[in-house]
């Protein structure tokens, strides 16, 4: 057991986060490999679109159990040297971004601003909350969470290099200029481009293309913005999987496109390891009550340096045993003061960050507690979800199950409470 020393109160603060550390109320900085080299670099992310063709708001639709804008803000969130992202959503979507969607995504230091009904009011309207200092921006669709973070890094290397810089593929099919139901022109396809996001710009070109060019001119792309300016606009290959989603179809698109990058992007067999976890703590009155990142007012809690969730620990252990790693007590000991009354939902975070860097992907977990009281069968619900949260998985990935120990033994006196876990991850092809 790791975490059996007396004191400590629980909390349910912010989580702890390695990628996405909050240094002030609005800017994001994220640990940089080295020095910090390199321009000053914010993001734009609109995603206030109304999502007409989907008929749902698209940027809240789950894929793969994760929510688009979510998955679009952790490629960002976990790109090395960005000293802000700003998301643009609609105004009246403003609170639940900031008191729901964010924080219980763990997605911490996001610069949170409302757009207009148009792309470009959006990004205009990012560009105004763009820090003082930064020189370089990347502008990318919500609706894009599939970009490669390679791509990412190349097109803020060119940005920054170039001036301005936007990533797109070249034409497979013959495109033409139609107008009235008929076809006008067959522009010869060699020279054609579709283009994706993200667009990267010296911060000051883009501002002087946003000022320069009246409202009615106004569009979609801000490359063309610039391009009025008489400023070159680079191009970068991007790729097949930087798809936008807009509508049903994409999102099935989108779902084939991680089950394919799961298999290592070649049909390789997926290397499945699996992991197991127990822990037990001791029940004191006074203590709050902490069960799979759930508070349960009113009960007697248990003991422990930390929040003394039992059920996270086993979790926990089971996820770092699955990747051949040591138990929490290794990460987390429990004579550092960092963790007395620590958030296991914040180390469970941490945890779930180690094994994506391992390249580790969380397949199912499945836990069993054993305690005389409460009764958690109407909590399991709520566990799941909070669980499946902080892993970033569906609800439906984790397994919960309550039982009592039939008054046998000390679980039996109601001495303590204890829990048991399974995992199971899939590690990538390296
Ligand atoms: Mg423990």
């Amino acid at each position: 057991m790791k975490f059996e020393t007396e004191g400590g109160a629980a909390q349910d603060g912010p989580l702890p986060s390695i990628l996405c550390r909050r240094d002030d109320e609005h800017v994001t900085r994220v640990p940089v490999r080295g020095a910090n080299r390199g321009p000053k670099t914010a993001a734009i992310i609109p995603a206030a679109g109304r999502g007409r063709r989907m008929g749902a708001d698209k940027m809240l639709l789950p894929l793969g159990g994760i929510p688009v804008v979510v998955r679009t803000l952790r490629i960002f969130c976990a790109a090395p040297g960005l000293a802000q992202i700003i998301l643009v959503v609609r105004p009246e979507d403003l609170p639940r971004y900031r008191e729901d969607i964010l924080p219980s995504w763990n997605l911490e230091g996001i610069t949170l601003i409302p757009g207009g009904a148009e792309r470009w009011q959006s990004v205009a309207a990012g560009l105004a909350a763009v820090a003082d200092g930064v020189t370089l921006v990347a502008v990318h669709d919500g609706a894009r969470p599939l970009l490669p973070p390679g791509l990412l890094s190349r097109s803020l290397e060119v940005g920054a290099a170039l001036g301005a810089v936007v990533l797109g593929m070249p034409a497979v099919d013959t495109v033409k200029e139609v107008g009235g139901g008929v076809v006008l022109s067959t522009p010869n396809r060699r020279g054609l481009w579709l283009i994706q996001t993200p667009q990267v710009f010296a911060v000051d070109l883009l501002r002087a293309a946003y000022a320069q060019v009246g409202e009615g001119a106004k569009s979609t792309d801000d490359a063309s913005l610039v391009e009025r300016l008489g400023a070159k606009v680079h191009l970068l290959e991007g790729s097949p999987e930087n798809l936008k989603i807009t509508s049903p179809l994409d999102l099935r698109l989108a779902e084939a496109i991680l089950d394919f990058r799961a298999g290592g992007g070649k049909g390789k067999r997926a290397k499945l390891r699996v992991g197991f976890g127990y822990d037990i703590h001791r029940l004191a009155v006074g203590r709050p009550l902490w069960l799979g990142g759930v508070h349960l007012p009113g009960e007697v809690g248990l003991v422990g340096h930390s929040d003394a969730d039992v059920v996270l620990h086993a979790l926990m252990d089971a996820l770092l045993g699955a990747v051949g790693e040591p138990d929490i007590g290794h990460f987390f000991p429990p004579d550092d003061e960092r963790f007395l009354g620590a958030s296991s939902a914040g180390l469970l975070a941490q945890v779930a960050q180690n094994l994506a860097a391992k390249g580790a992907t969380l397949l199912n977990a499945d836990l069993t507690v054993v305690a005389e009281r409460p009764r958690l069968a109407p909590h399991s619900g709520e566990i799941k979800e909070k669980i499946a949260r902080i892993l970033g998985c569906a609800p439906e990935q984790i397994g919960f199950k309550a039982t009592t120990n039939e008054g046998l033994g000390a679980l039996g006196r109601t001495e303590g409470i204890a829990a048991w876990a399974v995992a199971m991850v899939e590690l990538r092809e390296s």
